[in-house]
């Protein structure tokens, strides 16, 4: 029996819904489920996704074969096909996903994105009761790192609590509630890989259903049931004679005290609000707040209202307040660069959906090919060739991006080559992330209520913005200004071996081996810390899982060894960010003199991740333990064993 038995569908209607899929993905599926490798002929290879319109593989004259050849697959997979899904899955199936031959890690990092058969990061040992590491672990936040974390010591027996300061799960998600904001990277990749869904409404999901998955994980998984909300993490201090970590907490009880054995740190970049150095920011006399602080009893509706910043976060909430505002004016120091992207906004099409309902496994293969696609394919765009000396790009290849978004802005500002001048950046692309475009801001900047300001603002005072042309009265202040990113655990009085201070450690430089382990800081590990952030590719919640694999399996070593902890070398941590700097020098945003939440203050490239994803994805399978130094508790002096 056909899946089209119970529901009969012409040549035409089966093309339509193929069309709002993906051609690979589907015959990659369809080979799966049949066995049949017809489906991967060579010669009927459709164009993948592409980069910029270049074909990554396959070609124009391929697509109706393929087409052809999905409508035929579509017809011949049976009822008993969908019972029994083979779970093991080929190499040539990974490769025809790919469409070129596969490098080093990149299958496994792809069968794992595949998740099948599911959850291949679930630890695969279970810690010891009899152990003496006897080990226990505070999560530090309940967003999107915290709830994985939760999930993997759960998986490996491993008593945790997570203490979160707000009142719910979600963390960014939680506290970002701004109108219009939304994920930019598509929810098929921006998710677990454990916890994948089929049933997301659009493909960039606003915050609300963001949140609500990352609480319905949480909550499905019963991660719920061992986290402490609005419990705020004071201070925490490594005691060098039990290789344990003393928190000092404070919770809606008030202040008290909890010792854990491994501490992570699962608080993200982008939790601390950043405000502009304006003079005088204290001084106005209306509502002003930022963006990730939103204030909702603030009515909007006829105010003169100033937003300060053109980034992701305003690039989405302008959009949504500029027809009830009275006026809106907002203040640019640099234009965003952004990718068309019609869809973005959009509900997931109705052939996307019918495939996901009917064809097994089409959900797994649509997710792996969304993640190769955004994964390494575009590491020639913000590549820097040394050679290249054409300002405001970085490569050939960065020139031809540059092009095309130009083009693209051109489009839509062709009446007003005021606006356009504006908007057309002087940086090369990638040195920043890249918004998606769905024609929405390029609308509000014609709107009449609406101005752009590109003078520098001098000072704020009670009624409004001074700025080097003029000054501006206005009823309320938003700041779109973005986040104190590498000020990582700054509030907190973290102290490691003999007295040292993170804080003092890091000095707004943060730097620790994978992002995860710092040298005197013994079993404290990091989920998205320093370094770990994609600019261009990927998922955070890809990177955050291997992350999670790395931390899991340190934690493994000590089970079995029954050390107290493990504490990162000096020199393993020298080597990763001379590596690591080496490489951020020739990426776009690493190249760039743009003032990005990407550096710290020093300059140095602290947040972005500059390598492959796929070596993100092999250094963090297992344990290195020749980067690291294994402590054993009542010992003082540092016992190397190897
Ligand atoms: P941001 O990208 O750091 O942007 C801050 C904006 O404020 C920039 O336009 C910046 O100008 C401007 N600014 C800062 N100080 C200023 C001053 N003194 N005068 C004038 N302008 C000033 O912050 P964000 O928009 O909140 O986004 C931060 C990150 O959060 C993003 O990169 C992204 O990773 C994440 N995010 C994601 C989404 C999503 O779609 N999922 C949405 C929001 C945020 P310059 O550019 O000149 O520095």
């Amino acid at each position: 029996m056909s899946v089209l038995d119970n529901d009969p569908l012409t040549e035409s209607e089966l093309a339509e819904i193929i069309g709002h899929g993906e051609l690979v993905p589907l015959l990659a599926a369809l080979a799966h489920l049949t066995g049949d490798r017809r489906y991967l002929d060579p010669g009927c290879r459709p164009r993948s996704a592409t980069v910029l319109g270049r074909t990554v593989a396959g070609s124009t004259d391929s697509d109706d074969a393929a087409l052809e050849l999905a409508i035929s697959g579509l017809r011949a997979i049976s009822g008993s096909d969908l019972d029994t899904v083979d779970p093991t899955v080929d190499r040539d199936l990974i490769e025809y996903l790919v469409g070129a031959p596969i490098e080093d890690g990149t299958e496994d990092m792809l069968r794992y994105q595949l998740g099948i058969p599911h959850d291949q990061g679930a630890p695969r040992w279970q810690a010891s009761p009899s152990s003496d590491a006897g080990l226990s672990v505070a999560i530090i936040g309940a967003g999107m790192s915290g709830i994985l974390m939760a999930r993997r010591l759960d998986q490996a027996g491993i008593p945790y609590t997570v203490f979160e300061r707000n009142a719910d799960f979600g963390g960014v998600w939680y506290e970002n509630s701004y109108p219009g904001c939304r994920v930019d990277t598509t929810n098929y990749i921006y998710s677990y890989s454990f916890a994948t869904r089929d049933n997301w409404t659009h493909d960039f999901s606003m915050q609300r259903a963001v949140h609500g998955y990352l609480r319905e994980v949480a909550t499905e998984l019963g991660v719920d049931k061992n986290v402490r909300f609005g419990t705020e993490l004071l201070a925490a201090t490594y005691n060098e004679g039990s290789c344990t970590w003393q928190l000092k907490l404070n919770g809606p009880d008030g202040p008290y005290d909890a010792e854990f054995s491994a501490v992570v740190s699962a608080v993200g970049q982008l939790n601390q609000p950043k405000f502009p150095d304006v003079p005088g920011i204290d001084s106005f006399s209306g509502p002003a707040f930022h963006t990730a602080r939103w204030d909702h009893d603030v009515d909007l509706t006829g105010k003169r209202v100033a937003v300060i910043g053109t980034g992701a976060s305003a690039y989405q909430v302008i959009p949504e307040i500029a027809d009830r505002v009275g006026s809106l004016t907002i203040f640019q120091r640099s234009a965003p660069w952004m990718e068309w992207t019609p869809a973005y906004a959009d509900e997931v099409k109705p052939g996307l959906r019918w495939l996901f309902e009917n064809v097994p496994t089409y959900s797994h293969w649509y997710r792996a090919y969304q993640f190769w696609i955004t994964a390494d394919a575009r590491r020639p765009y913000y590549t820097v060739d040394p050679s290249w000396d054409q300002p405001g790009s970085v490569s050939a290849e960065n020139q031809e991006l540059r092009q095309h978004l130009v083009s693209g802005l051109a489009r839509q500002y062709q009446d007003r080559p005021d606006l356009l001048e504006q908007v057309i950046p002087s940086y090369a692309p990638y040195s920043k992330r890249l918004l998606r475009d769905n024609g929405r801001w390029a609308k509000v900047l014609h709107r009449p209520n609406v101005r752009l300001v590109a003078d520098h603002i001098e000072a704020i005072d009670e009624q409004g913005i001074q700025t080097s042309a003029e000054h501006l009265d206005v009823d309320v202040i938003i700041f779109a200004t973005g986040f104190r990113a590498s000020e990582i655990l700054e509030p907190v009085d973290v102290t490691g071996t003999g007295g040292r201070k993170l804080r003092d450690e890091w000095a707004g430089d943060p730097k620790a081996f994978m992002g995860v382990a710092v040298p005197g800081f013994p079993n404290l590990f990091c989920l998205y810390g320093p370094n770990t952030n994609v600019v261009v590719s990927s998922s955070l919640f890809f990177f955050a899982e291997s992350a999670a694999n790395l931390v899991m399996s340190a934690l493994e070593h000590l089970d079995k060894t029954g050390a107290g902890a493990v504490e990162c070398t000096g020199e393993a941590l020298d080597q990763f960010v001379a590596e690591i700097d080496e490489a951020s020098e020739l990426t776009a945003w690493g190249a760039s003199n743009e003032s990005t939440w990407y550096k710290s203050a020093s300059g140095r490239v602290s947040q972005n991740w500059p390598l492959r994803v796929v070596d993100y994805w092999t250094r963090t399978r297992e344990f290195p333990l020749e980067k690291f130094q294994v402590l054993r508790p009542a010992v003082r002096d540092k016992e190397l064993v190897r």
